[in-house]
């Protein structure tokens, strides 16, 4: 069996995060190292390692992440974001289990770094 990555970990509360929403299929948290006043990561409770690995099975589950970010960025008094979703390393996702930022509460720059 794969370890567990450190959102599987989150999401099965053995290790501690600023949990902001939760549904049965997805799990919001604060990122510790924010890149904005607002950074929050959406994960799916179901461990797809990176978008790129999602299938035509999870066509609803992809559909239902975006529409909770924008749930919990009204929640979180934002009018304009932006979501990134790192597919691999090379793109520089470090954390291999899918997952959505959420970033607001500053202007953003394009093109992004
Ligand atoms: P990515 O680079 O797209 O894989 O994003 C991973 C994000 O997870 C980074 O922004 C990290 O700051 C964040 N992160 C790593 N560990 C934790 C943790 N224990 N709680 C909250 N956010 C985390």
């Amino acid at each position: 069996m794969k370890d567990k990555t450190i959102f599987a970990k989150i999401i099965d509360r053995e290790i501690p995060a600023s949990i902001v929403y939760e549904d049965d299929q997805c799990l919001a948290f604060k990122d510790v190292h924010p890149q904005a006043p607002v950074h929050i990561l959406i994960v799916p409770k179901k461990p797809i390692d990176r978008l790129s690995s999602a299938s035509g099975e999870d066509q609803l589950l992809l559909g239902h992440l975006l529409l909770t970010a924008n749930k919990i960025a009204e929640q979180a008094g934002l009018k304009d974001f932006r979501l990134v979703v790192n597919s691999g390393p090379g793109a520089g996702q470090t954390v291999l289990h899918l997952h959505v930022h959420i970033l607001g509460g500053r202007e953003m720059e394009w093109p992004p770094g």
